[in-house]
């Protein structure tokens, strides 16, 4: 039975995800960006929380952990390093398996936006929930970690099949697009930009993603074929601090 996925925009640029096992109807949400959000979009769907699932501490991923544990008695599962700003009660780490009703979330540790973020992929269905780890035509900043840690957790996400799709938390395509052409001029890459400025002008989302069309236009994934001279995790580390001091 399929897990069906309610992505709705919240806060500034942030996504919202609520997710049902269809077999049961067990809800979760994925990262917690703003409670009272979250809570009117469960009630408009008529769902109550049983799960909630953070990719990582920041607090607009986290911080609202504890009201929505007030209103919903929901459990929450995230990495360690979330009880630096919220409450959480069952710690997991890559490898360690998530059950919502029939639905299996299998744990990718992928840090380096944060040392202890992660990720949840639901392989029967191929979806994946990446938080500020990879985005569409991005990847997150390196608070915490570095180059190497970030290329190795972009590589588990590339190493899921093509068709997988991904939800990453932001909408911020638009501007990632603009630093894409700037380093990059592959034809799909450009034809992808159009099309997303142009979704933009619509006002509709870009989200969610495919690791397919990542993998072939994303350019911090693409940065071994941008910079060949360089070691992979080198050129990854090169494309993201060209990024980071970019004015668009
Ligand atoms: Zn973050
Ligand atoms: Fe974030």
């Amino acid at each position: 039975m399929p897990l069906t996925v309610h992505q709705f925009p919240c806060l500034s640029d942030n996504y919202g995800f609520l997710v049902r096992d269809e077999a049961t109807g067990k809800v979760a949400t994925v990262d917690t960006p703003d409670a009272d959000a979250i809570l009117a979009q469960l009630e408009k769907l008529g769902w109550s929380l049983d799960l909630i699932l953070n990719t990582h501490w920041h607090p607009d991923h986290a911080g609202g952990n504890a009201a929505l544990k007030a209103a919903t008695g929901a459990t929450i599962v995230g990495p360690q390093e979330v009880t630096r700003i919220a409450p959480l009660d069952r710690a997991v780490t890559e490898g360690d398996e998530v059950r919502l009703g029939e639905t299996v979330f299998r744990v990718l540790d992928t840090g380096g936006h944060t040392l202890g973020h992660i990720a949840y992929h639901d392989a029967a269905d191929a979806i994946a929930f990446v938080g500020d780890t990879l985005f569409a035509l991005g990847c997150g900043r390196l608070f915490e970690g570095d180059a190497a840690q970030m290329w190795g957790s972009l590589s588990k996400l590339t190493a899921l099949p093509d068709d997988t799709t991904v939800y990453c938390a932001h909408e911020y395509t638009a501007a990632n697009a603009r630093f894409a052409l700037s380093v990059d001029d592959d034809p799909a890459l450009r034809r992808r930009a159009e099309a997303v400025f142009a979704a933009r002008e619509r006002g509709e989302a870009t989200v969610p993603t495919t690791i397919g069309l990542e993998k072939a236009t994303n350019p911090f994934l693409r940065a071994p074929l941008l910079r060949p001279h360089l070691a992979p995790a080198e050129a990854f580390g090169e494309i993201r601090a060209a990024k980071d001091g970019f004015k668009g």
